[in-house]
């Protein structure tokens, strides 16, 4: 698993996420800004867990970002 992090109150609404990942971001109707689909937010950081197989897109939207808000970590795996 991954976790994918959206800084959102820095996002500028340039829809690139969207573009490459449809199916992790979308763009508000009410501020232009993207949400992270199924982001837990905290203190203004949503974050959500995904498989592996979507780390491709989540780090070519980490690299595509103007404002660099999109970070990608591997997941710790309990033991
Ligand atoms: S790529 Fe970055 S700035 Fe652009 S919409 Fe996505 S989160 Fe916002």
């Amino acid at each position: 698993m991954i976790a994918v992090t959206l800084q959102r109150n820095k996002c500028i609404g340039c829809n690139y996420c969207f573009e490459i990942a449809p199916d992790m971001f979308r763009m508000s109707t009410k501020d232009g800004k993207s949400i992270l689909v199924n982001g837990e937010d905290k203190r203004g950081f949503a974050t959500v867990r995904v498989h592996d197989e979507y780390e491709d897109k989540a780090n070519q939207c980490k690299e595509v970002c103007p404002v660099k808000i999109i970070k990608v970590h591997q997941c710790k795996v309990k033991k």
